[in-house]
């Protein structure tokens, strides 16, 4: 285990009490922890600078409160800053369109794109009351279509019925409108994945969008993503243009930094994170909470 940075500032800093503001030296002492923790955490490095540079501007000259320690001021200013750059808590899915609402799920192969698009067909369904249809448009590997069916009949979802040798554009204009003739209010949309992003992928994403015209794109992303995670958020957000990200996998051991870098990297909301295999893992997301689990 990592020694807690709130442990790690303490040692540094603690011994400055009754000095009063906190000087360049004993700040860039701190900050030296504040970036290898980041760093442990799996943030990628361009994030890392910029936010140590925003503490480093907020934490100079800081009066340090006679009720509390110099390390525990730092960790704090540090604490508020990351809750900041997190952003909002409970961003819900934006279903205020007319129906049926288009949701398209973009990610690569592997991140959890089709548990998460059954797990969130659920929870309209349970929650909202929604009538929801899933399709998948994966046909490279005809594993997927079938394993979303399942996942459907588990949820007690509805799925749109497979037929053999269509495109996946043809499938996402075939699901809208099922769904709209069907009475659907939510259609959701499993693209295929792929191992990394590449070109093809890249241009099915924006043909897919613009034949279904979809009102939320939420890219879904494993939480153990490292320093890739910037360059992923920021390419699915250049060429296709997300709305929302869902971080997977945050069961896990991981400490969420990829949440940090995504965010910084889209400046769009994290609106839900999966936390475990089963349908009901699935939670709002609180930015506290990842920036305790972050600075660890
Ligand atoms: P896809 O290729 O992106 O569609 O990925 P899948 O949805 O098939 O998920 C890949 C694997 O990750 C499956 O075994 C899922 O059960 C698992 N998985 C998905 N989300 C989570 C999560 O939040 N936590 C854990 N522990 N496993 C997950």
């Amino acid at each position: 285990m990592f020694e807690s940075l709130q442990e790690r500032l303490g040692s540094i800093l603690n011994g400055l009490t009754g000095r009063g503001a906190l000087s360049e030296a004993d700040v860039s002492a701190a900050l030296r922890e504040v970036r290898r923790a980041l760093i442990e955490a799996d943030v990628a490095l361009d994030v890392v600078r910029s936010f140590v540079d925003k503490v480093r501007a907020k934490a100079v000259g800081a009066e340090v409160l006679k009720s509390i320690k110099p390390g525990q001021m730092v960790v704090k200013i540090v604490h508020d800053e990351l809750v900041d750059m997190l952003g909002a808590e409970g961003v819900a899915i934006d279903l205020n369109a007319p129906a049926p609402v288009v949701v398209m799920m973009v990610g690569l192969q592997g991140s959890g794109k089709t548990t998460t698009t059954a797990k969130i067909a659920r929870r309209l369904t349970d929650r909202q009351g929604k009538k929801v249809l899933m399709a998948s448009l994966d046909t490279r590997r005809p594993a997927a279509q079938e394993q979303l069916r399942q996942l459907g009949e588990q949820t007690g979802v509805a799925t749109l019925p497979v037929i053999a040798g269509q495109s996946p554009l043809q499938i996402a204009a075939r699901a809208v409108q099922a769904a709209k003739l069907g009475g659907h209010d939510v259609v959701i949309i499993d693209t295929a994945g792929r191992t990394h992003i590449d070109e093809p992928l890249m241009v099915e994403m924006a043909e897919i969008k613009s034949a279904s015209s979809p009102h939320e794109i939420l890219l879904v992303a494993d939480s153990l993503t490292g320093q890739d995670a910037v360059n992923l958020a920021r390419n699915f957000d250049e060429r296709v243009g997300i709305t929302g990200l869902v971080l997977t996998r945050m069961d896990g051991d991981g400490r969420g930094g990829a949440a940090l870098s995504m965010r910084a990297a889209t400046g769009k909301p994290i609106k839900l994170i999966g936390t475990g295999e089963k349908m009901d893992a699935l939670e709002e997301f609180h930015p506290r909470r990842i920036a305790d689990r972050i600075l660890g």
